[in-house]
């Protein structure tokens, strides 16, 4: 295996802090370790300390190993010099794992760390591509890189997420085909970071002639995720939704606009953060960009104390947000990403006064009042979080303390007043502030829609980044939710890869070997299953009002009896699953009220009271106005409770599950699978037990079995003749679309390995790409 690369720092670690700097300093302007040797510190230091020889021993023996490559390494970094783009080594049989002789987990993980210690990231598996996450920014994303992977054939450079991005593109060009391209990996391992890649390659291969436009369709993603993405104990840039971007263009592949579909915001997040995690970017933002520009007192925001929503770390919040500068830079980037893609100022004004709202309505305490008759009313004592939150929202702030400490309830047709008790109350009050908050994540990205909507696109590239797989100390709902969709993703790579492929072979009567490979659909099944499946029995529970947490385990257990659902002796409310990705331990807390995610109907009433007009569309009803239709709507706000039978979370996670697929089954799929090196987020830092856990969990040494032995291009006869008869006859013929004249391009192409079935050409990877080059020559 090749040596661990030691880091400056490592070897200078017998010196003392200023020593170490200097040298590393030295070191990073002559990358040589020769040199370095020869510092007068390291001269001077070295007669008197053994253990400093020792060291110095072991530094000239790691040069004469790697002298070679840290080198390299170094001066890539540290004169940015272009990533190979030089002639002479534009790709090696090492950038495709399909090339290895040997093919074991060994040898696979050796090559992968080879080429990342070599800053090369990107690795195929015949057209899967492989990206191991930097962790540091790499100058191979520039313009220049964009032309190079422009329309050329994949073997002239090294893999690239560019590549993947143009086969796409190629692809629906080629054969006015919708494409779509599937980012997976577990949180952290740079899915998003691939997803903005990709993004700016299409904008670039679809000749944006519209510069706006190619303005426009850029912000859309650091909009979104300024909304829906946090920090979290993994990454300080996680997903907290899923997201499909479809990139629209014309027949002729010029970009015209572009959609997103947004998937299971992680709402919780906006009342409560776990430990060492963050609330959504947004909130940070606007706290510092209003605090720059003196206008939190406009806002409401207090100046001293954060409010409550947002200060997990008691006391530190605040200074962190006013003194990193970063946030104010955000707060004006978001601002520049609104008025680009068409926000009105008063749009934008009134999300701000909706999030302030929000913060507010989290400062809102509640007290019971004991007086002889009622022991369970519960008032407001600080009157002032209360008015700051309903002058925000522009509702009376009478009938919104109303609304928290009271619900009316219809008993045979009376309509009776009942009040709440504090916990109630403050329940009411997260309630309302999730539901705002997700309404208006929804609201932006529909208006974000309509704004990039072009009714005469043809075709689409979508691009799938949801939240990776997870698992923390403590899982909760949002995990099991979360880690159901990888699992449903990790289901249709499967299902792509390698069933359908092995299923076509059998049929077709082709000889080819049988790869085997770990099947996730009993486990899908354990979930989706109707009545019998995880999903179903928490609705089922979520429907009894006296049951509990604890009740839904219970029912777990009594009904979920196979080997990937396990329950821990001693800890009640736990639950075990074997995922695919590994075993996740969750903890049932909070899973019965979170799956209901009630907002009371009294609470939409005041809202919709509301002066703001962008807050009555988002309690209105029908939503017709903003171009939503209501079921849609109301399949993404499932709390809304009025008129219509309850929607649960989990019932609206089922149908957005279908939805996805929906989507992603229409389109040619291409797959990125993105690698975690290690759990640090360091740079060069190679973990060679997590990457294999990651290989094994993904299947990919079996894809790379598959990928060298199968045919993953299966085309009919007819439809393979209608592709490419201009390869073998003229323009005016009509050749039959049968086997002869599959054999007759075949022939004329000089293609190699290919194979007929009874109705089906059976291809390589490889082929479909030579013969596109040789389509675009003719
Ligand atoms: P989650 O599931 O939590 O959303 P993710 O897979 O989307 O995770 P990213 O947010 O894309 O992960 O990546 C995490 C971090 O890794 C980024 O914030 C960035 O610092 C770094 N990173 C990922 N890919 C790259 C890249 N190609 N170049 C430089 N840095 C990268
Ligand atoms: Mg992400």
């Amino acid at each position: 295996p090749p040596p661990t690369l030691l880091h400056p720092e490592k070897w200078c670690r017998g010196f003392n802090h200023f020593i170490s700097q200097c040298l590393i300093k030295d070191f990073e302007k002559r990358p040589s370790v020769t040199h370095l040797l020869e510092h007068p510190f390291i001269r001077q230091a070295r007669g008197k300390d053994m253990s400093l020889q020792k060291q110095l021993a072991d530094l000239i023996q790691a040069q004469e190993q790697l002298g070679f490559v840290a080198k390299i390494r170094y001066e890539r970094i540290h004169t940015r010099r272009p990533y190979r783009v030089d002639a002479a080594d534009k790709y090696s049989l090492d950038d495709d794992l399909v090339n290895l002789e040997v093919l074991d987990e060994d040898t696979i993980i050796h090559q992968l760390q080879k080429r990342y210690v070599d800053l090369q990231i990107y690795t195929y598996v015949g057209d899967i591509l492989i990206a191991l996450n930097p962790f540091q920014n790499l100058s191979i994303y520039s313009p220049q890189f964009s032309k190079l992977y422009h329309g050329v054939k994949r073997s002239s450079n090294p893999p690239h997420i560019f590549a993947s991005a143009d086969a796409a593109y190629q692809g629906m060009v080629t054969f006015s085909k919708d494409q779509c391209i599937i980012i997976s990996g577990e949180s952290g391992a740079g899915k998003t970071e691939s997803a903005h890649l990709i993004v700016q390659h299409l904008t670039f291969l679809g000749k944006a002639n519209n510069r706006a436009l190619r303005e426009k369709i850029l912000q859309v993603n650091p909009l979104v995720e300024a909304f829906g993405n946090a920090c979290t104990a993994i990454n300080d840039n996680s997903s907290r939704f899923g997201k499909y971007l479809e990139m629209m263009f014309t027949p002729t592949g010029a970009v015209m606009g572009a959609k997103i579909s947004e998937y299971l915001l992680e709402k919780s997040r906006v009342i409560k953060q776990a430990v060492g995690e963050k609330n959504f970017h947004i909130f940070y933002y606007i706290y510092a960009g209003l605090f720059h520009q003196k206008k939190l007192s406009e806002y409401r925001l207090p100046e001293e104390k954060p409010p409550r929503y947002i200060d997990n770390e008691t006391g530190r919040v605040m200074q962190d947000i006013i003194t990193k500068d970063s946030y104010g830079r955000q707060f004006e980037a978001i601002k520049h990403c609104f008025r680009i893609i068409g926000f009105t100022d008063e749009e934008v004004h009134s999300v701000y006064k909706i999030l302030a709202g929000i913060l507010n309505t989290g400062n809102i305490e509640f007290a019971a009042i004991s007086s002889q008759h009622q022991t369970d009313k519960s008032e407001v004592p600080n009157a002032e979080a209360l008015d700051n939150a309903a002058v925000l929202l522009s509702i009376g702030s009478e009938e919104l303390q109303e609304a928290l400490t009271s619900h009316c309830v219809v008993t045979r047709g009376e309509t009776i007043i009942r009040t709440n008790t504090v916990d109630k109350a403050a329940d009411v009050r997260d309630a309302m502030s999730k539901a705002l908050y997700g309404r208006l994540f929804s609201w932006i990205v529909n208006r974000i829609n309509t704004l990039l909507h072009n009714a005469e696109s043809r075709m689409n590239v979508g691009i799938l980044d949801i939240f990776g797989f997870e698992n923390f100390t403590r899982n909760s709902f949002e995990q099991l939710c979360i880690n159901i969709a990888n699992e449903q993703i990790q289901f249709y790579f499967n299902q792509h890869i390698f069933a359908l492929e092995q299923m076509e072979y059998q049929n077709e009567g082709i000889d080819a070997t049988t790869v085997e490979y770990e099947d996730n659909r009993p486990l899908l099944d354990m979930f989706l299953q109707k009545p019998m499946g995880v999903l179903s029995l928490l609705d089922e529970e979520s429907r009894f009002p006296q049951a509990t947490d604890l009740t839904l385990v219970d029912k777990f257990e009594d009904n979920l009896r196979c080997k990937y659902f396990w329950r821990p002796k001693r800890v009640e409310l736990c639950f075990g699953i074997q995922h695919y990705a590994g075993k996740v331990l969750y903890d049932a807390y909070g899973f019965l009220e979170k799956n209901r995610d009630t907002l009371p109907a009294d609470i939409v009433v005041v809202l919709r009271t509301s002066e703001n007009k962008l807050l009555q569309q988002l309690f209105s009803s029908p939503l017709t106005k903003t171009g939503i239709s209501l079921h849609s709507f109301m399949m993404r706000h499932p709390e809304e409770t009025t008129n219509m039978k309850r929607q649960t979370v989990a019932s609206y996670f089922r149908y957005s599950l279908m939805d996805l697929l929906s989507k992603m089954v229409v389109g040619q799929p291409h797959f990125v699978r993105c690698i975690k090196p290690n759990d640090h987020r360091e740079a060069l830092k190679f973990s060679q037990e997590r990457v294999l856990v990651q290989l094994r969990y993904t299947g990919i040494l079996e894809t790379v079995k598959i990928r060298q032995q199968g045919y993953s291009h299966r085309i009919l006869f007819e439809e393979f003749v209608k592709r490419y008869y201009y390869l073998a006859f003229k323009a005016h013929q009509t050749p039959l679309g049968s086997r002869e004249s599959c054999i007759a391009i075949l022939e004329k192409s000089k293609l190699d390995n290919w194979v007929l079935g009874k109705t089906k050409v059976f291809l390589k990877y490889y082929h479909i790409e030579q013969l596109n080059l040789f389509l675009r020559e003719v």
